[in-house]
């Protein structure tokens, strides 16, 4: 599948990492992580600092999956608002949910603080428009369990929206829990640090075909015929995991995203909030360092590749008419757009952890608007499962969660 088209502005910024090689004989190794994003590298450095032992495996040039196409806001909110996830699943479920995301900014920052890699991860505050009327209603209802459950969150009415922001909507939830980050770069860097201080072995270019599970794990066959015996195996291969999953568990979604050229900063809006709103699906925005603004949205059903391609143009045309729409005394040209695929699941929560009946064999599948924050959560269940010790978080994300 071709995760995504156009020029994602991540994947020219930044310099290729391509210093590593294809497999080229057959190995044995602890850990074999399939993937190599944003998730793959979270969870090496997860490993890596923890003494375990692993290798990361692509069949792409590194991290150039969906994590090079992605717009990289980091949210506590869940594209399902927890008033309507509390309807689908149980109380402790939707709150954990919640709260783990919340706890995951954190950590994520954390992970680039130890390290001290400059993944252009920055805080910055989330503002949630209410669209329209209905959205107003939503809001309010969204606002009363956030304070039930001491989620951060604050309300502001459309006197205070349009003084503080200049934005003309009936309302926001605000909070100053978010982020945003580069996370092609993320993971690169990531990658590129264990490989020097903890001796990750990486393999791009490297297509693993099929797996085998035998008495001491897994053993994995790859396009060129190597084989790769591990006795712990992690799937961190995105949208293209369903190849490992003996049964569907999401649907696919078209979804597209542009940069404009850099503007003064004067011209970008107060604290360059990250915003985004009620309505569905979701148009959403934020800026770059270099002062750019990235819009994203204008979701769709995915069919195949070349009709969501076709649609490039109009779908960058609309998002800028949103935009426009949004900040009427703002103008911005477009300097690259880009769409990708991505999946969403039933409740918006992602699928962490062992299928039943397949041992030692972990998924990190970081599905929904919040992937990134998923994806940190994965690494740290994954590293404890691995290490033998347990983390009630695997109820909440695990395939059998209620
Ligand atoms: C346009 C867009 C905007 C987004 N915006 C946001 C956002 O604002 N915030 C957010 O949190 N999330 C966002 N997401 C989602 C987020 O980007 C993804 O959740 C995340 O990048 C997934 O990372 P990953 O490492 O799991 O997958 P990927 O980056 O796709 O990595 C998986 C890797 O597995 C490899 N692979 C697959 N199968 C095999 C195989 N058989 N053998 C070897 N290798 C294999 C692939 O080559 C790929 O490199 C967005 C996504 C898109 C497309």
């Amino acid at each position: 599948m071709d995760l995504y088209a156009g020029l994602p502005y991540w994947l020219i910024k930044n310099p290729l990492f391509n210093s590593e090689h294809a497999l080229k004989e057959n190995i044995n190794i602890d850990v074999a992580i399939i993937g190599s994003g944003i998730t793959g590298a979270l969870v090496a450095h997860e490993l890596c600092s923890h003494g375990i032992e692993c290798a990361v495996i692509d069949k792409r040039p590194l991290c150039t999956g969906s994590s090079a196409a992605s717009t990289a806001q980091l949210q506590y909110e869940i594209d399902i608002p927890l008033y309507q996830l509390l309807k689908k699943i149980s109380e402790q479920t939707a709150v954990t949910a919640y709260q783990s995301s919340l706890q995951s900014i954190k950590d994520i920052q954390a992970v680039f603080q130890q390290t001290k890699l400059d993944a252009e991860f920055e805080r910055k505050p989330t503002l949630y428009l209410a669209s329209d009327k209905k959205g107003l209603k939503e809001i309010e209802k969204e606002y009363k369990v956030r304070k039930q459950y001491d989620l951060p969150v604050e309300f502001l009415d459309h006197t205070l929206l349009q003084s503080e922001y200049s934005i003309d909507k009936p309302g926001a939830l605000r909070n100053y829990e978010s982020a945003q980050m580069d996370a092609y770069k993320s993971a690169i860097l990531l990658l590129d640090y264990h490989r020097k201080h903890n001796d990750l072995k990486l393999y791009p270019y490297t297509p693993v075909t099929s797996y085998t599970q035998n008495s001491n794990g897994y053993e994995l066959s790859t396009e060129q015929g190597h084989t790769i015996h591990c006795k712990y195996l992690v799937i961190a291969a995105g949208y293209e995991a369903g190849k490992f999953l003996p049964k569907k568990i999401m649907d696919l979604l078209s979804t597209y995203a542009l940069v404009s050229e850099p503007v003064p900063k004067e011209a970008l809006w107060k604290d360059e909030c990250l915003i985004w709103e009620t309505a569905r699906p979701y148009f959403y925005m934020r800026t770059t360092r270099d002062n750019r603004i990235m819009l994203g949205g204008e979701d769709i059903k995915f069919k195949n590749e070349n009709l969501r391609d076709a649609l490039l143009d109009r779908k960058t045309n609309n998002l800028i008419s949103n935009f426009e729409k949004l900040f009427p005394d703002k103008k911005i040209k477009v300097d690259m757009s880009w769409c990708g695929t991505f999946s969403a699941t039933k409740d918006g929560l992602p699928y962490i952890g062992e299928y039943p009946g397949m041992k030692q064999m972990y998924f990190a599948l970081g599905y929904g608007g919040n992937g990134i924050t998923f994806s940190m959560i994965a690494a740290q269940i994954i590293r404890k499962k691995i290490k033998g010790q347990s983390d009630s978080r695997e109820m909440v994300f695990g395939f059998d969660r209620k």
